[in-house]
Order: structure tokens, then C-alpha cells, then sequence
């Protein structure tokens, strides 16, 4: 069976290694001409979800944290000890998956943009000679902004300046600052990296320059001296609801082209992961197909839920009527097993000491 697979980001990248080991014919065609590239994503996920990648991508580990300290506004900072989360170098992440998709005899076609065209239930690719069985979407963030007006809307700019100097901060820890004077309606994070390395950014409905985050990370002192900007990287951060418009005859979509990331900070990486299901690799391209389906099909109704809880979350009922919301968000994490990547478990955790007054996110 020819798989045409559009995009080659972590969604294009890990579908053609699955679908290769099953014996698919596949394409992934990629309008950069280099894998990994233009870089955008801070790379954070947990370590649970790269452990599901059955492919060897270890040595692209650059820290693990085990720890999260919420900065609220002014208040004391609150200090959660979370499932080891590990800072990926994005790039050499995806050029291991694209080194084993290649193994495995999937063809890459890059600098290749691909055109589409809907009618009804299928997709014609519009720029691609050879004739194709079936098509998987994975193009990112255009396609989602492209589909859904609710997703466009909710969209944000994320920025990340990687910088050469020191932080102030605990640098055994992740730090997420909630401040809506910068981020209304999302965060700002440091990573600190190594002694002489941290990364700031944060996600943002009006994109500061980089002077100013800057500024307002020394200002708050969290950045030591005059720290130097290395690199600069973002893009769109997708912030769902998922797009349930996902299959047809010919195609199926996966990742930021169906804004298929945790609602609460926008992470891809592990909806993806969850979705694909690695174990199946009995070399039938048609069931790896189906079973595909059915694995994002699984990840969009937990997506859905979660995005229930992230409305809680980010839509600034905090600190107003949050005695009214905390009995039933407790209520919902005790009944509806969200499996949000462990987030389910930080997210409790915030709503006690929200509870007991210990921090409020903005
Ligand atoms: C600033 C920032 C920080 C982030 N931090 C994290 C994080 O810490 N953890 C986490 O899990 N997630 C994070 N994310 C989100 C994560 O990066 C995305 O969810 C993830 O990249 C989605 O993968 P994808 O393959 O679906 O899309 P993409 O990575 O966007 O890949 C899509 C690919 O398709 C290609 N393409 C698009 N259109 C076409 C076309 N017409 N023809 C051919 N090729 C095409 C693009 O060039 C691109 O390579 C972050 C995002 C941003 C912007």
C-alpha cells in the first residue's frame, strides 16, 4: 500500500517509522529541506512518554527534572515534585526518528510543499505525480488554524531565547510564571539547563520583543547579570479543542494539524506518542492503519476531556470564584481518569494549595 505522508515533524516522522516497520510503501514529503528545522519547541516532555518510542533517541536527553515551581504573582512560589519530565534536543530527536524511518525504507522527499484538495470524504494531493493509496496530514499548525476557527482563535505565539548565562532560580527545576501582565491567559517558563545555559520564553496572545522578556526576567530576578541571547526560536502554539474532523476515505491527520496537544500547555509531543500504536508490528499495512486510527481516535476523546479541565485552568476564574470551581474540579480528577500525562496528578495537586491559599497562578 502507498502512503503519502504530508509533513515531517514529529507527527510525520514517528507515522512513517510505524507504518514502515508494518510493510507500508511511504513517502513523507517536507517543505523544509532539512529535518528538524526551523527549530520552535522547548522540548519538554515526560520521560514516560520518549520510554514508548521504540527507537534509540536516549543521548538527545540534555536534563531530567523532577521538580516544578509555580511562580504566581507577587506570592510565595509553589514547589511540586512531578514525574521525571526530560528536556529533548528537538532537533537531534527528530533526526534519530528520521535516520530509522529512512532504515526501515521510507523515502523522504524535503523542500517538497504539498498542495491538497478536499471533496467530500477524500483528499487529492494536487503537486505529487505518482499515485498514492493513501494520505496521512501530519502538516502542523497551518492546517489546524487552516480548519478550525475556534483553534485560530485560541492560538498563541510562543517565543524561546536561549540564553548564555545564569539563573537565580533552583536550576534542578522546571519554572512556570503565571503573570497575566505578560502572558494573559498562559505562562512564561525558564529551563535551566546546565550552570552557564537556561531557556526563558513563554507563550503569548501579543508577542513581546525580546527586549522585553528579557527585561522581565531580570527585573523579577530570575536571569543573573547580564545573560546573553544565543539562539531565538518559536512558532504557534496550538491550544485545543482537538479538531474532531480527523479521517476520511483516503486520509487520516495526526499532531498540531488537528490540534492534537495537551490543552493546558500546548505540548505535542505526547499526544503523538500516545496515539501511535507502537507495539502492533506484524507487517500488515492495512491494520496498522486501523489501528492507527483508532489510537488517535483514543487520544482525542482524553484531549477533549482535558480541554474541559484546562477551561478551569486558564479561563482566569482564579482567583474570583475559585472556591466554587475547587469541589467540583476535585470531583471531576477523582472520577474521570484523564491520563493527561501525569498532569492530572500536578493539576490536583495545584487545586489543594490553591485550596489552602498557598498560591494563586495569576
Ligand atoms: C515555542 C514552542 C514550545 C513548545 N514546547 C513544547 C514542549 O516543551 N513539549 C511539547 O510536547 N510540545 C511543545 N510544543 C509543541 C510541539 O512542538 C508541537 O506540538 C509538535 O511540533 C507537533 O508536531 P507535528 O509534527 O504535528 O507538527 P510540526 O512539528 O509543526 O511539523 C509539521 C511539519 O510539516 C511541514 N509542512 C507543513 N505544511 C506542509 C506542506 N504543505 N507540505 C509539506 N510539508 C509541510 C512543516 O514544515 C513541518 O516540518 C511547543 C511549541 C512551540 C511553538
Amino acid at each position: 500500500m502507498k502512503i503519502a505522508i504530508i509533513g515531517g515533524g514529529p507527527a510525520g516522522l514517528l507515522t512513517s517509522y510505524y507504518l514502515a516497520i508494518n510493510g507500508c510503501e511511504t513517502t513523507v514529503f517536507e517543505e523544509h529541506t532539512r529535518i528538524g528545522y526551523p527549530k520552535h519547541c522547548t522540548g519538554l516532555v515526560t520521560a514516560r512518554s520518549i520510554a514508548k518510542v521504540p527507537i534509540h533517541t536516549k543521548e538527545c536527553i540534555e536534563k531530567m527534572f523532577g521538580k516544578l515551581i509555580i511562580h504566581g504573582q507577587g506570592r510565595e512560589a509553589l514547589e511540586i515534585i512531578i514525574p521525571t519530565v526530560a528536556k529533548i534536543d528537538r532537533v537531534c530527536f527528530e533526526e534519530k526518528i528520521y535516520a530509522e524511518a529512512v532504515n526501515q525504507k521510507t523515502r523522504f522527499r524535503l523542500g517538497a510543499r504539498i498542495d491538497t484538495e478536499r471533496k467530500g470524504d477524500e483528499i487529492k494531493l494536487l503537486n505529487v505525480i505518482e499515485d498514492v493509496d493513501f494520505i496521512i496530514d501530519a502538516r502542523g499548525f497551518e492546517a489546524a488554524i487552516k480548519n478550525s476557527e475556534k483553534v485560530n482563535k485560541n492560538k498563541l505565539v510562543g517565543i524561546n531565547l536561549f540564553i548564555k548565562g545564569k539563573t537565580s532560580m533552583d536550576d534542578n527545576a522546571i519554572h512556570v510564571f503565571f503573570d497575566n501582565k505578560i502572558t494573559p491567559g498562559f505562562f512564561a517558563w525558564l529551563v535551566p539547563i546546565n550552570e552557564h545555559e537556561v531557556l526563558i520564553g513563554g507563550g503569548f496572545k501579543n508577542p513581546p520583543t525580546q527586549e522585553e522578556i528579557m527585561r522581565y526576567f531580570h527585573r523579577k530576578g530570575f536571569l543573573i547579570n547580564h545573560g546573553q541571547i544565543a539562539d531565538k526560536y518559536g512558532g504557534v502554539i496550538m491550544r485545543g479543542p482537538p479538531i474532531s474532523d480527523f479521517h476520511g476515505k483516503n486520509w487520516l491527520a495526526i499532531g498540531d494539524a488537528i490540534s492534537m496537544v495537551k490543552p493546558i500547555t500546548g505540548g505535542g509531543l505526547y499526544p503523538i506518542i500516545s496515539s501511535i500504536p507502537f507495539k502492533y508490528n506484524n507487517g500488515n499495512c492495512y491494520e496498522a492503519l486501523i489501528r492507527l486510527k483508532t489510537g488517535i481516535r483514543n487520544t482525542l476523546e482524553k484531549l477533549r476531556k482535558q480541554y474541559l479541565l484546562s477551561k478551569f485552568i486558564h479561563k482566569r476564574i482564579f482567583p474570583y470564584a475559585l472556591d466554587a470551581f475547587i469541589p467540583l474540579i476535585k470531583m471531576v480528577l477523582e472520577v474521570v481518569y484523564l491520563d493527561y500525562d501525569e498532569h492530572d496528578k500536578l493539576v490536583s495537586q495545584l487545586i489543594e494549595n490553591i485550596a489552602k491559599r498557598n498560591v494563586y497562578p495569576a
